[in-house]
């Protein structure tokens, strides 16, 4: 059966890497495996929920090349959660509760401090219809709880191995609160059941949603998905990231021109048994998606690690790759001009840099006078092309006798007025001879 799989964030910020993460092994598992990707946007909370969290997430994962399949939002679907919770309320597994926060709090304090569990005693259960009628006349709605079986969950987390949760030991769940609202808890389970998912694969912060959510699968639908729960990314420090705290947003990324491969290859490959290299494309990438090789351990990564990536990549990207970006850039000089820079870069973006360099103005400087002034009068007749370089350091070198960086820093210097740059074999033809010899002249040109 092809897999329906589902990425479902809340779009109350901005993605991250780590966000990234998880929509990738999402996708890149259903591409690969012929399935389906949905987007889920999990906008119960229509306060925090904001449209352009929402539109940014579309435009993140339509640039990691990842657009879904389906989209769809919890906002739209509130008639399904309230179905599922009478159904629930029929089968005696939600049931009204009446305690303030404060109550709550209290006796949580209480069993602590005698050594016992925190956990819900579930004295509402206890209360007779008449209590119940007295506290909602009180003017206190009840929220739901749901009624969990006191056994321990199984199920074969296809990345963590045989897993369990014992619901013993936790309180029953809220899982509609005093106003109506709903908590994650079930709108999740509702919408993976209505929309046939049949892997869930989610970060390992909700292992514990997980052994509480199969009792509701198995309420609901009898039976629940799969489940592979990854391990979280963490910064070099050892901080998790927040979509709060806008730590290392997508946009951001995509902003300021980063390869949306970098980004994938690094989020994919971090803390799986893979070593960390740039990967072309999404299909390969794809191939190398292997939950039983997820690290059990949280991934640390560095932002100075996406920078590298993303240079490796630019550093093998074909003309033909980037040629509409250079021209988007106002960047000319074609095939010839993108060869000679490209292992200069670390952004695509960065040519800007070099084909200023090509068309100047640049301000020469000339450190050693005699090999400039030499190198002036052995300037070669045009046309020029990519042995025009050889030839003419050759010349300068048996005029002047200078060689090595005594020969080539003056010249590098005269004609690109910088002492680094890519190959001056590849620059030459494209700076030209009349450009040349005013620069060697000591002209700004
Ligand atoms: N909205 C939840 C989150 O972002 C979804 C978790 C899930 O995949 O079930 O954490």
């Amino acid at each position: 059966m092809a897999p329906v799989v589902r990425f479902a964030p809340s779009p109350t910020g901005l993605l991250h890497i780590g966000n990234a993460r998880t929509a990738l092994l999402n996708a890149l598992f259903a591409r690969r495996e012929g399935g389906t990707f949905v987007l889920r946007f999990d906008d119960t909370d229509l306060e925090r929920s904001k449209p352009e969290y929402a539109a940014a997430i579309e435009a993140d994962l339509a640039w990691l090349g990842i657009p879904p399949d389906i989209v769809v939002r919890q906002s739209d679907r509130f008639a399904l959660y309230a179905d599922a919770a009478e159904r629930l309320k029929a089968m005696g597994r939600l049931y009204a509760a009446y305690e303030t926060p404060d109550e709550l709090e209290f006796r949580r304090k209480r069993q602590l401090a005698r050594g016992l569990p925190p956990v819900y005693d579930r004295a509402a259960l206890r209360l007779t219809p008449e209590e119940k009628a007295a506290l909602e006349a009180e003017g206190r709605p009840p929220h739901w709880r749901f009624r969990l079986d006191h056994r321990t969950v199984e199920w074969p987390d296809l990345v963590r191995g045989a897993s369990h949760v014992d619901c013993g030991s936790l309180s029953d769940p809220v899982l509609v609160r005093a106003d109506g609202s709903y908590l994650y808890t079930l709108p999740s389970v509702v919408d993976d059941i209505a929309l046939k998912i049949t892997y869930v694969i989610r970060g390992e912060d909700h292992v514990t949603n997980t052994g509480v959510q199969i009792q509701i699968f198995e309420a609901l639908a009898g039976a629940a998905p799969a489940f592979a729960h990854h391990n979280l990314l963490t910064t070099a420090s050892g901080e998790g990231l927040s979509k709060r705290l806008g730590h290392l947003s997508l946009k951001g990324l995509r902003e300021g021109g980063l390869e949306p491969q970098a980004a994938a290859s690094l989020a994919v490959l971090v803390g799986s048994a893979e070593a960390v290299r740039p990967v072309a494309t999404l299909d390969e990438l794809a191939r190398l998606v292997d939950f039983a090789h997820i690290s059990r351990a949280p991934a640390k990564f560095d932002e100075a690690e996406l920078e590298h990536l993303n240079a490796r990549l630019v550093h093998d990207l074909a003309f033909d790759e980037v040629k509409d970006r250079l021209a988007g850039l106002s960047v000319g000089g074609g095939e010839a001009f993108w060869l000679a820079v490209r292992t200069n870069l670390t952004r695509v973006a960065d040519a800007v840099q070099w084909w200023s360099v090509i068309e100047g103005p640049v301000t020469p400087v000339i450190a050693d006078q005699g090999v400039v002034a030499k190198a002036a009068e052995t300037l070669p007749a045009a046309p020029w092309d990519a042995s025009t370089w050889k030839r003419w350091t050759d010349a300068v070198k048996a005029a002047t006798g200078a060689k090595g960086r005594a020969l080539f820093m003056p010249l590098r210097l005269a004609l690109t007025g910088l002492d680094h740059g890519p190959e001056l074999a590849g620059l030459l033809p494209l700076i030209g001879p009349d450009r040349a010899r005013r620069r060697l002249a000591g002209e700004t040109a």
